[in-house]
């Protein structure tokens, strides 16, 4: 057991919180129970920790939240974290994409999984408050052969100082070290090399709450609070869908772990079997010539659909389709939007029954009568 933590800042409740968000199959879930069970066991704290998460076992959005309190102090709170005192992002593509930053004050403390530096993640994702830590923790997973959640665990520990790394270590080999023992030496390399290569930097000491930042700055588009229209005085009665949409917009690409399928195409031989197994469409086929022959050809990939389940890679049976890390490849060969293959007559019809809704003016246009602004 260790001494009795004090914590550094609480709330208005006396909690010090922690909100994690991430997609299915990289850890936050586990890494929120161990956060949780981190405070009760090791910290002498209250704890709670829960986590929100859909059907899907891979790729969807992810939060999980932890609260901790002083032993006097009990929690009586057991709803979202909402203005976190610490953020893990455990998959920088969901900035932008989901509003991830919401709730950053000047006293949290932004734990985030990118390549970057800090100076260009603050820049790239426009984030000027707070403390902000990152590390590369998908190339720190692959080298230590532990999981991100394991090196996001290390990096949260940095960012907070008050907390052991004794500690975490015991927990690590007391939860993953009794269900995995063989996998025990490689977590622990990952906890540490997260806590040692997590590098920080202090953004502003501006008080200002980020959420009324962007209500003063609408250009701060990573800061910008999800505003709903409907109420329950406007909203259309219950199962109406005032706007079809098309799955033409579904942009997956925060949903990929780092990896994407890398497309040869001078090894393809046209058999179609990705088109098949790809659940998602990604894939783009046009009528061509292969080999002297009339025939449907591969053109390419439409990324942006691509969930990164890699399946297709494991189907190919000439791997003209093969594993890379998305980092690597800032321009991917072979990318094709399934909208350039669209035949012309049908690109500018308008949505309704038996019409065609248009790739274009569904990406482009904005949402104005409901939903998210
Ligand atoms: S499975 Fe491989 S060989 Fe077959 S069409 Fe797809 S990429 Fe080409
Ligand atoms: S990894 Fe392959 S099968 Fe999976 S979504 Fe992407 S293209 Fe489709």
């Amino acid at each position: 057991m260790y001494p009795p933590v004090t914590l550094p800042v609480t709330n208005e409740y006396g909690y010090f919180e922690i909100r994690l968000e991430s997609i299915g199959g990289l850890g936050a879930n586990l890494c929120g129970k161990m956060l949780g069970e981190l405070g009760a066991l090791y910290l002498s704290l209250n704890a709670l920790s829960f986590s929100s998460y859909g059907s899907e076992k891979r790729g969807s959005p992810v939060k999980s939240y932890i609260r901790w309190s002083p032993a006097s102090t009990p929690l009586r709170i057991n709803s979202p974290v909402l203005r976190p005192h610490v953020l893990g992002i455990f998959h920088e593509g969901l900035i932008g994409t989901y509003p991830v930053l919401d709730g950053i004050s000047a006293d949290t403390k932004i734990v985030l999984n990118t390549p970057l530096s800090c100076d260009e993640a603050a820049e790239k994702y426009n984030i000027s408050i707070g403390t902000l830590y990152c590390l590369d923790a998908l190339s720190i997973a692959m080298k230590s052969r532990s999981r991100i959640n394991m090196v996001m665990l290390g990096a949260i520990a940095r960012a907070c100082p008050f907390i052991p790394m004794e500690s975490v270590e015991s927990l690590c080999k007391n939860t993953v070290g009794k269900k995995y023992p063989a996998l025990i030496e490689a977590n622990l390399l990952g906890l540490k090399m997260g806590y040692e290569k997590t590098s920080e930097q202090k953004l502003s000491h501006r008080s200002k709450h980020a959420s009324d930042m962007a209500l003063e700055s609408p250009a701060s588009s990573a800061l910008a609070k999800e505003t709903y229209v409907w109420g329950y005085k406007n909203a259309p009665i219950g199962g109406i869908n005032t706007r079809p949409g098309s799955t033409v917009s579904n942009d997956l690409s925060p949903s990929r772990e780092g990896y994407i399928p890398l497309f040869l195409q001078e090894r393809c031989i046209n058999c179609g079997l990705c088109d098949s197994t790809c659940p998602d469409m990604v894939f783009q086929f046009a009528p061509g010539i292969y080999k002297g022959k009339e025939t449907m050809v591969n053109q390419g990939l439409d990324y942006r659909h691509c969930k990164g389940c890699l399946r297709c890679v494991d189907v190919c049976p000439t791997h003209a389709l093969v594993k890379a890390l998305e980092k690597d490849y800032p321009e991917k060969p072979y990318s094709m939007l399934d909208q350039d293959l669209l035949p012309a007559g049908i690109q500018y019809q308008k949505t309704g029954a038996n019409s065609w809704i248009t790739s274009d003016s569904y990406l482009d246009e904005k949402r104005i009568d409901g939903g998210i602004v």
